[in-house]
């Protein structure tokens, strides 16, 4: 049987002499595997459209539930983010995020709306990597559910939070006077407005928030520690990402 989707490219493995082995997120099917027979061979009609980081128009053919690649167009190439390394590496972090999130069978229309918008204001160079990757892994929690909590302070309950700490742990922000966790993090006035202003806003709209240098390193350590602590594991592209730039 016949079928035609939109994928985001999250990941791509060579197999065999001129395979590929794709892991890709759509909208209504949620994570796919699909075989890209012949895509590194040099004639491939098809290779282009199954790189790694591409968006592409492909049309499928499916027995017993294996998925091979028989035509393919990119819509979007994210040529961008192949001119700078750390975009690209921060691309790649990205896709890691989506490749664990992303159910199998099951449809993720706002991981999917995240990915593009995130990859396309990188490539774009419509807003710095630090910023988009504050806003990625933000929203990344909120979509799966956990949003921080940052309405009011987890312990006095005001919400005009004093001097604001996020505690890590508990995923809540505090008066740093009430605090009682070891481990926080220190946030701002104008960093916690952020915060909120990611977790609420519009999905086309989560990156239209001002900020910063200052502001904007603590909101990025609050909300890279938060995505780790939720996901319990290490990102081999988040490593290689910070290694590029200290
Ligand atoms: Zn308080």
């Amino acid at each position: 049987m016949f079928r035609t989707v939109n994928a985001l490219i999250l990941r791509e493995v060579r197999f065999k002499e001129s395979d590929r082995i794709l892991t890709a997120l759509t909208a209504d099917m949620g994570k796919l595997t699909l075989a890209a027979h012949g895509a590194l061979s040099k004639r491939s009609r098809i290779a282009a459209a199954t790189q790694q980081l591409t968006y592409s128009e492909l049309t499928l053919f499916e027995k017993n539930g294996r998925y091979t690649v028989r035509e393919a167009l990119t819509k979007e190439g994210f040529a961008g983010l192949r001119q700078d390394l750390a975009s690209l590496a921060l691309g790649s972090y990205f896709s890691e995020c989506l490749e664990q999130y992303a159910g199998e069978e099951q449809s993720e229309p706002e991981l999917m709306q995240l990915g593009l918008n995130s990859l396309y204001a990188l490539s774009e160079k419509m807003a710095s990597c630090e910023k988009v990757k504050a806003a990625f892994e933000l929203r990344l929690m909120t979509i799966e559910g956990y949003a921080p909590a940052e309405e009011s302070c987890a312990v006095c309950g005001r919400p005009d939070i004093q001097e604001p700490v996020f505690e890590v742990e508990e995923g809540q922000t505090v008066c740093r006077n009430c605090r009682k966790a070891a481990r926080v993090l220190p946030l701002t006035e104008n960093a916690l407005a952020a915060m909120r202003y990611i977790v609420h806003a519009p999905a086309k709209k989560f990156l239209s928030f001002q900020l910063q240098e200052e502001d904007l390193r603590l909101l990025g350590a609050v909300a890279e520690s938060w995505l780790l602590h939720c996901s319990d594991r290490q990102f081999q592209t988040l490593i290689y990402y910070k290694n590029l730039s200290p």
